[in-house]
């Protein structure tokens, strides 16, 4: 029997359906994986007995001929996603060991469809990051290395366990999230398919709030296919969050393999910076090229106000979680610091409950909405988002299809190696993804090619909203021109 972790989310699917293997089995093997791969630091907590217990009633349910679309399909959850019993944490000292006495929509929702949860997985505190570097747990390992160097990399962030644990077989699939770009980096970064819905396709309930207005979850996956059957599972109308759309949720998976002929792919000039890697360059239009044999029609579009995006984001984004985190107080949750009055006792709890990047966001979130400077910072900010909005509208207007773009500015680098000095340095890293949270778009990314040093690099398709469909579609081309990448075992 060929290694059931290698298998891909629908082989397995056919394995279990067929009896080849059972789910118990299944979850096995990539336990065992888990224990092997504990230096890529992915895992945050593990929880064999629970995935065995929930692998033994999927395998009931598939002999009793009565299994749910992934039934027995052992997942691994992002610790900001609310568990019940589970100890959830955002990978933030602040919340210490809270355990939830309730569990997210999404992965309730996945477990209702009968699959199995491996354990919780690493992130930036709060989901803030492009590295996985601001996690209370320590960094996450890439298992993808620079041809002949040792030096660990980088998975990408925040969802940079689910990226890791997908690309080294530890887990089926992974839920993720997206605020400016935490589902397509990282799995740029891994050689997996990363999608981020249109806001609303997903409820946010359950999951720990960084920005409520840019926060969308998804899957991470090894393939196009893999991510469509994730997402059906993920996405619905939840009476719950108030920003989820009451929408039916298609079946994903019909739209593989779709001819995309006569689509028209939009190119935006303004994607192509100054300084990009030529490897990047070619590898856009090698992907432009692949969607036009298919049968798609090339056009190039302008997004005039894409510079604009990063700044805005990073006025918006820390405002919302300036708010959002208020919460921490050290009364309701998780760490508490005593001090000698309730507000010394609030101080010491943030001051070092919360990483250095979480503060400096809160730091430059409250300045932004403070009197005096909302105007200036905050009220401009959301203009801008509205003319970015308005740029992707107008290029839908014109009969544009989805947008092709490169997903990451560059390959993955090396633990440590960016941001040190300035945090710019890191934030830049979002350029391509940014725009479309700050619209409200579905975007996905997929692995395209290798640089010259032998790592992953990926293309992003962004589409119209509530079209992930289209996205598919055109997905399952590129993966079928470029081929899958997994990466050569050194854990
Ligand atoms: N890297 C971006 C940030 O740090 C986006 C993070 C995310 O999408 N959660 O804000």
């Amino acid at each position: 029997m060929t290694d059931l972790t290698s298998l891909t989310l629908a082989e397995a699917r056919k394995g279990l359906a067929d009896k080849t293997f059972t789910s118990l089995e299944l979850t096995d093997a990539h336990l065992s994986a888990i224990e092997k791969a504990r230096v890529l630091n992915a895992f945050v907590m593990e929880t064999p007995d629970q995935a065995r217990s929930m692998a033994r009633e999927a395998d009931a349910k598939i002999a009793k001929g009565d299994a749910g679309p992934l039934a027995g399909i052992p997942l691994g959850i992002k610790d900001l996603f609310a568990t019940k019993g589970v100890r959830t944490t955002a990978c933030s000292k602040i919340l210490g060991n809270f355990v939830p006495t309730y569990e997210s929509t999404i992965t309730s929702q996945l477990w209702r469809d009968g699959a199995v949860m491996l354990g919780k997985l690493n992130n930036d505190e709060f989901a803030m990051g492009s590295a996985n570097e601001t996690s209370c747990f320590g960094p996450v390992g890439n298992p993808w290395r620079r041809e002949g160097s040792n030096t660990t990399l980088v998975p990408g962030g925040s969802s940079g366990g689910s990226a890791s644990a997908v690309a080294a077989l530890l887990c089926m699939g992974a839920t993720a999230t997206d605020t400016g770009g935490s589902i397509r980096q990282p799995a740029a970064f891994t050689a997996t398919v990363g999608i981020k819905p249109t806001y609303g396709r997903c409820s946010r309930w359950g999951i720990v709030a960084f920005a409520s207005s840019l926060d969308q979850a998804g899957p991470i996956a090894r393939s196009v296919r893999d991510s469509a059957m994730l997402l059906r599972s993920m996405a619905g109308h939840d009476p719950k969050d108030t920003t989820s759309v009451d929408i039916a949720v298609p079946d994903y998976e019909a739209s593989i393999g779709k001819s995309v002929k006569g689509m028209k792919i939009g190119i935006p000039k303004e994607y192509r910076l100054d300084g990009m890697p030529a490897e990047i360059e070619k590898l856009w239009s090698e992907g432009a090229a692949w969607l036009k044999a298919a049968g798609a029609e090339l056009v190039e579009v302008s997004l005039p106000h894409t510079k604009y995006a990063l700044p805005a984001y990073y006025i918006v984004a820390p405002a919302e979680a300036s708010s959002n985190l208020a919460r921490y107080d050290g009364v309701r949750y998780g760490l508490r610091e005593q001090g000698k009055t309730i507000i010394e006792q609030y101080e010491n709890t943030r001051a070092r409950g919360f990483g250095a990047e979480v503060r400096r966001r809160v730091m430059i979130g409250t300045y932004v909405l403070s009197a005096g400077y909302y105007d200036a910072y905050y009220l401009r900010a959301q203009k801008v988002r509205t003319l970015i909005k308005k740029d992707f509208e107008d290029c839908f207007a014109k009969g544009v299809n989805a947008i092709l773009t490169p997903a990451t500015p560059s390959a993955a680098f090396g633990i440590g190696e960016k941001g040190g000095a300035d945090p710019v340095e890191m934030y830049l890293n979002d350029i391509f993804t940014v725009t479309v949270n700050m619209a409200g778009l579905p975007g996905i990314a997929v692995p395209s090619g290798k640089d010259a040093q032998g790592l992953p690099l990926g293309l992003q398709l962004i589409g119209r909203p509530f079209e992930e469909e289209t996205l598919f579609s055109l997905g399952e081309v590129i993966e079928q021109a470029a081929g899958r990448f997994t990466p050569a075992r050194w854990w």
